[in-house]
């Protein structure tokens, strides 16, 4: 007997992400079957996809895109569409869903994320923001549904790969000491800081080693990236941040590492192409070819590594005391960042104004206790009015 096809749905499958895991997808057609895809307004990069891999549902969360969507696709075509912010939770927990690849970017991807969540799904985590904002509330969902939480961050599927199976029985039992969290450093990493305030968004953008998405592509210049990451580690492995190293490593061929109590450090190395961790968490327990290009280590010849300045990247500081005051913070740096992310890329701000903002922010919103979903919200909301206000000024 045949064995049944893995049914995967793709949340913010235009995206970088997104196209990463089409990619892989498409190399294993006896495995996997693409249930469900969605975007937000891109409708002819959605029209390629839905010709190209034929799912069965296509979702716009904007409504105007997917009537446009459904009219191109026609009356003929295999998938339905749908449109709107419910459509995206009901393709995440479709009962017939086995895995979800979270992978819009930013804060809109916290519902989603988590109805696969509460629907004890595989859920393929890239959307760092959802765990940002709401990492207490989001690893309890986890626990109590029974979900399967797999990381797609590259450091992150990096130091699950480097950690025992039964890690969630905690770290230190585990003989667990620190998590090694490297991080390019960015385009930035040795430009003079009295050029920071010239930098321009397409500078900010172009990242040296990693193909991505505009706003982590800034989030990366900024280190910003480094910091939500840390808060990312901090949930996903339960581990105070003390025990979490910040590692500069310019090739980005080490993609973390762990250290243990007998001295050991264990690291996981490939090529940087998302495609790597996207097919360790698809074919999880096991492993299927990614497409990604063997390492060639004598071509790499040297791996670097040098400490993380918080002067240069003051978004590292900020992350941490986010840490630190606990609660919505936390939400609070993160819709801040968001923000002035946009307002960066729409050429209204400095760069350096980036994380003036978010500290600004961060000390005027007043953050609560974490504990339930609708004050996350909230605080999120108020954050983004303030930063908003001040990109303004
Ligand atoms: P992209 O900007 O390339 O793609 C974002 C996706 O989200 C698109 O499909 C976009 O649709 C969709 N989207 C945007 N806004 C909304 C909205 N309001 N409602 C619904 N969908 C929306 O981002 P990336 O692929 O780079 O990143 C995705 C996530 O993965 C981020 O959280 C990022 O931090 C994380 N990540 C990315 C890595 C990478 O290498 N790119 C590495 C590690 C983590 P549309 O095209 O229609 O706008
Ligand atoms: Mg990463």
């Amino acid at each position: 007997m045949t064995e049944a096809l893995h049914q995967v749905t793709i949340l913010g499958a235009t995206g970088s992400i997104g196209q990463s895991t089409l990619d892989v997808l498409s190399r294993h057609p006896e495995k996997f079957a693409l249930f469900a895809v969605s975007a937000n307004t891109h409708v002819d990069k959605m029209l390629e996809i839905c010709q190209q891999h034929t799912p069965r549902y296509a979702v716009m969360a904007d409504i105007a895109s997917a009537e446009i969507l459904s009219e191109k696709l026609g009356a003929k075509s295999q998938t339905t569409v749908l449109g709107g912010a419910a459509a995206l939770q009901q393709i995440a927990s479709d009962d017939e869903v086995d895995s979800v690849m979270a992978a819009i970017v930013g804060a809109v991807g916290l519902m989603p994320t988590l109805a696969a969540v509460r629907a004890g799904k595989h859920v393929l985590l890239a959307n760092k923001e959802a765990l940002v904002m709401a990492g207490d509330l989001f690893m309890q969902e986890v626990r109590q549904h029974n979900a399967l939480l797999l990381p797609i961050d590259s450091e992150h599927n990096a130091i699950f790969q480097c950690l025992p199976a039964d890690y969630p029985q905690g770290l230190k039992s585990k003989g667990v000491t620190r998590i090694l969290l490297t991080g390019s450093g960015g385009p930035f990493r040795q430009l003079p800081l009295d050029q920071f305030d010239a930098i321009t968004p397409e500078q900010a953008i172009a990242h040296p080693n990693w193909s991505m998405g505009p706003k982590i592509s800034v989030d990366s210049a900024t280190m910003m990236n480094k910091g939500l990451e840390l808060i990312e580690a901090c949930f996903l492995f339960d581990v105070p941040q003390q025990d979490v190293e910040i590692v500069l490593h310019p090739q980005s061929i080490i993609h973390s590492m762990v250290a243990y109590n007998d001295g050991s450090v264990l690291a996981q190395m490939g090529q940087p192409d998302m495609r790597t961790p996207i097919a360790n968490a698809l074919g999880w327990p096991e492993r299927i070819v990614s497409g990604v290009e063997p390492l060639n280590l004598i071509e790499v010849s040297q791996l670097n590594f040098a400490a993380a300045d918080e002067k240069r990247f003051p978004c590292l500081r900020l992350a941490r005391q986010a840490i630190q005051r606990g609660g919505s913070c936390m939400a609070i740096l993160n819709a801040a960042n968001e923000v002035a992310v946009q307002s960066f890329l729409a050429h209204k701000i400095a760069f350096t104004r980036i994380a003036e903002i978010i500290e600004s922010t961060m000390n005027m919103v007043e953050s609560h206790r974490a504990d339930n979903l609708q004050i996350i919200l909230q605080d999120d909301q108020a954050a983004r009015a303030c930063a908003t206000a001040l990109t303004e000024q």
